[in-house]
C-alpha cells in the first residue's frame, strides 16, 4: 500500500467507473430540461452560518458531521453538507425573489458529511438535487415526485418505493412535538443515548432512530399522527390525489420525519430493497418557511436530492449493464522519427474532422504498436513508415477484414470519415 491514500469516506473514480456516472448525468440532464429546470453550480465551501441557519442546530448534521473550519481570513466556513441551504442563499443573494416567478433549479456536485465509513455512507458523495421556488401548489409536490420517479425509471432503477409524509405547517409540527415529547418522556430510560439528547431537542427524529429499542417504543406511540390543520389537510389530500391521477404509488409513513428541520408539509423518501442499512436513495420535502428563514420573504419551495452512489448500487443491483466504453475510431501506429512527426500531424487533422484517435507518441516496435490498437478495439489503423512517406502515402489498415490500402496522404482524412460511416452504419 503505498504510503498516500485517499481519506477514509472518499474515493477515486476511475475510467470505468466513471464512464457510467457520465452516462447517469446526461441521463439525468435530459429529463431535468424536458421538465424546464436548469442547472445552478454554487460554491462547494460557503459560510458556515448557511448551514447553521438553515439546517437547525438540532440536526446530525449541524451537530456531528458538518467539516467546519476556520479560514485564513478568521472566517468560519463549512464543506456543504447538502445543496437546499446554498440554493436558497444563492436565490436570495442575487435578488430572484424579487425579479423571478417560478424558478426550477437543479445541482450535481459533490457532499460532505463526516459520518462513519459504511457501505452506501461516504464522507464525500454526491448528489443530484432539485428546488422548485415560488409555488404553493400541491400539484407541483406531485409534478416533483414524478420528476424524482421518473429519473429512477430512466436509470433503470425499477425496484424504488416511495414513502410520503405530511409534517404540517409549523404550528403542526410545533403540536406534534408537544404531543411526542410527552409520550417519550415517560420511556426516557429505554431511549439510546441518542435520542434521550433528541428528546429534548428534536423528538420528531426519534421516529426515525435506527436503534430497535428506540424503535420499540415508537411501536408503542399513539399519539396523533393526522393532526394536520385544514389546510395542510387540504393540502395533503390534494398532493395524494394528483400522485392517483399520475398512477404513482406511494406508501404512507406517518413515521417518515427526515433528517433536517426546514421541511413543512410534504416529506417523501425513495427507498430501495438492494442496498442494505442505508437504503435510501433520495428524499426531499415542502420547505415553505426556509427563505424566510434565511432573511428573505416568505416564499414557498419545494425539492429533493437523490445520492448518486447509492443510484449506482441500485443500477447495480438491478443489473443494469455496465456502459459499454466506445474503443477510439482510429489508430495510428507510425515507426521512425519522420513518421511519427507526420504522424502526429495526421492525429490533429482527423480529430478536427470529428475522428477519436489514439496511439502512443512513443517510439516502440510496429508489432507492439500494432497489438495495442488491436487491443483498443479500433476498426482502423493508419500505419506510417518510410514507405509511407516516401510515396506521401497512408495505409489504412482495416482491423476487422484485415485488409489493407494505400490512399494519398491529403486525402486520408477524407477516407477515413468516409470508412468510419460504413463501419458505424
Ligand atoms: P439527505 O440530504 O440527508 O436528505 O440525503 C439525500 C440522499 O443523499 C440520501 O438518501 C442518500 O442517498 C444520499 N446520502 C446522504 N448522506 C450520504 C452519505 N454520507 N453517503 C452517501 N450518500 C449519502
Amino acid at each position: 500500500m503505498p504510503s498516500l491514500v485517499a481519506l477514509p469516506g472518499t474515493s477515486d473514480l476511475l475510467p470505468e467507473e466513471t464512464a457510467r456516472w457520465q452516462a447517469v448525468d446526461a441521463a439525468a440532464r435530459a429529463i431535468l430540461a424536458r421538465y424546464d429546470y436548469r442547472e445552478i453550480r454554487t460554491p462547494i465551501i460557503e459560510s458556515a452560518e448557511v448551514f447553521l441557519r438553515s439546517l437547525g442546530d438540532a440536526t446530525e448534521i449541524v451537530q456531528k458531521q458538518m467539516y467546519l473550519f476556520t479560514d485564513r481570513g478568521g472566517r468560519q466556513v463549512a464543506l456543504r453538507p447538502e445543496g437546499t441551504a446554498s440554493a436558497v442563499r444563492a436565490y436570495l443573494e442575487h435578488g430572484l425573489d424579487k425579479t423571478a416567478g417560478l424558478v426550477k433549479w437543479y445541482y450535481v456536485g459533490p457532499m460532505f458529511r463526516a459520518e462513519r465509513p459504511q457501505k452506501g455512507r461516504q464522507r464525500q458523495f454526491h448528489q443530484l438535487g432539485v428546488e422548485v421556488f415560488g409555488s404553493a401548489s400541491p400539484l407541483q409536490d406531485a409534478e416533483v415526485i414524478a420528476l424524482l420517479m421518473h429519473l429512477l425509471e430512466v436509470l433503470g432503477v425499477k425496484g424504488a418505493a416511495l414513502k410520503l409524509n405530511n409534517l404540517g405547517c409549523r404550528q403542526d409540527r410545533a403540536a406534534r412535538v408537544e404531543a411526542l415529547t410527552a409520550f417519550f418522556s415517560q420511556h426516557v430510560g429505554d431511549l439510546c443515548e441518542d435520542c434521550q439528547q433528541r428528546l429534548r431537542v428534536n423528538p420528531l427524529r426519534i421516529l426515525d432512530c435506527k436503534q430497535e429499542k428506540c424503535q420499540r417504543i415508537v411501536a408503542k406511540d399513539r399519539t396523533p399522527d393526522t393532526g394536520l390543520c385544514a389546510d395542510c389537510l387540504a393540502h395533503w389530500q390534494a398532493v395524494l390525489a394528483a400522485l392517483d391521477a399520475l398512477n404513482i404509488r406511494y406508501e404512507r409513513d406517518v413515521r417518515l420525519v427526515r433528517g433536517l428541520d426546514y421541511y413543512t408539509r410534504t416529506a417523501f423518501e425513495v427507498v430501495h430493497p438492494g442496498l442494505g442499512a442505508q437504503d435510501a436513495l433520495g428524499g426531499g420535502g415542502r420547505y415553505d418557511d426556509l427563505v424566510q428563514q434565511m432573511g428573505g420573504p416568505s416564499v414557498p419551495a419545494i425539492g429533493f436530492a437523490l445520492g448518486l452512489e447509492r443510484v449506482l448500487m441500485a443500477m447495480d443491483h438491478e443489473g443494469v449493464p455496465a456502459e459499454p466504453v466506445r474503443p477510439p475510431d482510429v489508430c495510428i501506429a507510425a515507426l521512425g522519427e519522420a513518421a511519427q512527426i507526420k504522424g502526429l500531424v495526421v492525429r490533429q487533422d482527423l480529430r478536427r474532422a470529428g475522428v477519436a484517435c489514439a496511439g502512443e507518441l512513443d517510439p516502440r516496435p510496429l508489432k507492439r504498436q500494432l497489438e495495442a490498437a488491436s487491443k483498443l478495439g479500433c476498426p482502423l489503423v493508419l500505419l506510417l513508415g518510410d514507405d509511407e512517406l516516401a510515396k506521401e502515402v497512408v495505409t489504412i489498415r482495416d482491423m476487422q477484414t484485415r485488409s489493407q490500402a494505400q490512399v494519398p496522404q491529403a486525402g486520408c482524412v477524407n477516407e477515413v470519415v468516409r470508412r468510419l460511416k460504413t463501419v458505424n452504419s
